[in-house]
């Protein structure tokens, strides 16, 4: 999937790795660049300011906060995969933005649930400890109802069929009539947001859109 695009990709693929070596070294160092003074240096810091982009999941609506590239990405991998914590209060900006990008006052917020196996590894839940740390008050609406195959290697079918079926929304007037904002750390397809879309439909609930810290950058063609 990935084409050769050049020195600045090789550079930024050596820099990667550097951070995350330096990152083994010293577990507190800046998450983005590897810096050892802090856990996220102001440079870095000022990276992840928000720039919203919008895609689509299906028909619907995605606003992102961030590309997940660089920056942005290594952080997102640290709070998801080091279990560095503190780093959602970084990362809960873009994921502001991105929500307040799709205009619904008044929406409920479903977080896209960890599967049960990523929620032991970690023992926290990623996109509902974003969401709160964006100064949402997420609900949790939606259960995953049974396992699915790792995503990364997969293309934008495979993708859409190995999530279906895979999520479950709670029934009742939670989600009866009211308009919800599904939120989620990454975009890649947009198979596993419209999976959560499909599910809260099925119980009642007016999906308006998708937010996301991040959106990762487009390497497939745009649905039609
Ligand atoms: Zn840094």
């Amino acid at each position: 999937m990935e084409r050769f695009d050049g020195w600045a990709a090789v550079r930024r693929r050596a820099r990667d790795a550097l951070a995350e070596v330096v990152s083994l070294v010293f577990p507190d160092a800046c998450a983005g660049c590897g810096q050892p003074d802090a856990p996220l240096c102001d440079r870095c810091r000022g990276m992840l300011l928000p720039r919203v982009t919008a895609t689509r999941a299906g028909e619907l609506p995605v606003r992102s906060g961030a590309v997940f590239d660089g920056v942005a990405a290594r952080v997102l991998r640290a709070l998801k995969e080091d279990g560095r914590t503190g780093l959602a209060r970084a990362l809960a900006p873009a994921l502001a933005a991105a929500v307040a990008a799709l205009d619904a006052p008044g929406a409920v917020v479903v977080p896209v649930p960890s599967s049960r196996a990523a929620l032991r590894r970690r023992g926290y839940r990623v996109a509902e400890l974003l969401a709160r740390r964006a100064g949402l008050a997420p609900v949790r609406a939606l259960r995953s109802v049974r396992t699915v195959a790792d995503q990364r290697g997969l293309g934008r079918a495979q993708r859409r069929a190995n999530v279906a079926g895979s999520l479950r929304a709670v029934r009742g007037n939670v989600l009866d009539g009211r308009d919800v904002v599904i939120v989620d750390d990454v975009v890649t397809t947009g198979a596993t947001l419209a999976e959560a879309a499909r599910a809260l439909r099925a119980a009642g609930a007016r999906v308006v859109g998708a937010a996301t810290v991040a959106a990762t950058p487009r390497r497939w063609p745009a649905p039609r």
